[in-house]
């Protein structure tokens, strides 16, 4: 059975200011340090495992040059087995992609572009500390299409403070119409400790109210598919064919490696993560150790709840055959309460194959996946 390849790249130019991700100034000899640590791990954790998935994120991944990511995707190839036809993503951020080092990127073998464009207004990019501009992103499209990238993807922000209606309605409709094969749409999530955060907690800036950003995910929702871009998880459309195969795999409960700092595993029914620390993580591969600091074996129903909840953020929901499968049990036979339930008020439908979240459950996906984690807490 093949798994998916996580490969974390902690380096960024400048932290952005809505950010709560582990990343570090980016520094050329701390790159290249960190990517002999990283083809370490790649040895100590590389059994020939088939892997028809890789993803390059971060951080920003497209920091390293083509000549690097040629070292990172050669090392791992030695103690991975890549299939024939393995989706290789790489994250970017619009200012460090050009012609050249897309063309190259291109030629090394990465198939798939995740672009964070965030918003194409100038207006808004502002409060969210992204270093480029607009203009920059989409020159990176249109570069990345001219390089021969036929599947890229571009990350939306929505429920920005000072974000219309009109503003969001502009984003999208300039997306959707470059021909692009995916789009990732996110609600701005606010963190204390970020400095948009603290902005917001001092009453800097305001965030739009919940029922104007409930407003933008819909009509982003309803108007994406009348483009071609389907809606397949609650956050991702795609082009028929270009559903991000490296994360419906995390969906369907599947196994990956992660390498890096913070970078998280499943095999086998255990889960594992990295320190989040690059420091911890350098001392650790050195002394000939692993960088794991946590550890956990999910019980088989824990894995049941886990595999339920990860299908229903997919628009094709749960299959009950794939469950029986997996589990030699009958999906009702271990959810039967649970699903009655919420049939009853209406919060999950019947599909042919199985159930998933209706339409207007989609934006309140939480509440219907605390209803499973009760299950797995009695
Ligand atoms: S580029 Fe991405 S990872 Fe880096 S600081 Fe900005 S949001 Fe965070």
């Amino acid at each position: 059975m093949a798994i998916g390849l996580y490969i974390h790249v902690p380096f960024c130019r400048q932290k952005c200011a809505y950010c709560d991700f582990y990343s570090l100034p980016v520094r050329a000899e701390a790159v290249e340090r960190y990517l002999q640590l990283l083809l370490r791990e790649a040895a100590m954790r590389g059994t020939g495992q088939t892997v028809n998935t890789v993803f390059l994120g971060g951080g920003t991944p497209s920091l390293l040059t083509a000549q690097q990511v040629s070292t990172v995707l050669e090392g791992v190839s030695r103690y991975f087995c890549l299939t024939k036809d393995v989706e290789i993503t790489l994250e970017a951020n619009p200012e460090t992609l050009q012609p050249a080092n897309l063309t190259a990127y291109r030629q090394l073998g990465i198939n798939r572009l995740s672009i964070g464009v965030q918003t194409l207004s100038p207006r808004l990019l502002l409060p969210l500390g992204r270093r480029h501009t607009a203009q920059q992103a989409l020159d990176a499209i249109e570069w990345a299409q001219g390089a021969g990238f036929d599947n890229i993807s571009c990350d939306l922000i929505y429920g920005i403070p000072g974000q219309s209606l009109a503003d969001w309605q502009q984003d999208v409709r300039m997306l959707a119409t470059r021909g692009l094969a995916h789009l990732s749409l996110y609600s701005l999530e606010i963190y204390d400790a970020t400095p948009l955060g603290q902005t917001i907690a001092d009453g800097g800036l305001q965030l739009p109210a919940d029922d104007l950003v409930a407003d933008m995910y819909d009509w982003a929702r309803l108007y994406l598919p009348q483009q071609g871009l389907e809606q397949y998880e609650i956050s991702n459309f795609a082009r028929p064919g270009r559903e991000c195969r490296h994360n419906l795999n995390y969906w369907h409960n599947g196994e990956y490696i992660g390498l890096g700092p913070a970078a998280c595993s499943y095999i086998q029914g255990v889960r594992q993560c990295n320190k989040a620390d690059l420091k911890a993580y350098e001392q650790a591969l050195e002394a000939g150790r692993s960088a794991v600091e946590f550890c956990e074996r999910l019980d088989e129903e824990g894995t049941a709840v886990e595999t339920v909840i990860l299908a229903l953020r997919l628009n094709s929901g749960i299959n009950k055959e794939s469950f029986a499968q997996r589990f030699g049990r009958d999906l009702e036979d271990v959810f039967g309460e649970e699903i009655r339930e919420l049939l009853q008020k209406g919060w999950l439908e019947p599909t042919e194959q199985g159930y998933r979240l209706p339409w207007h459950m989609r934006p309140l996906a939480n509440v219907v996946f605390t209803s499973f984690l009760r299950t797995s807490n009695t």
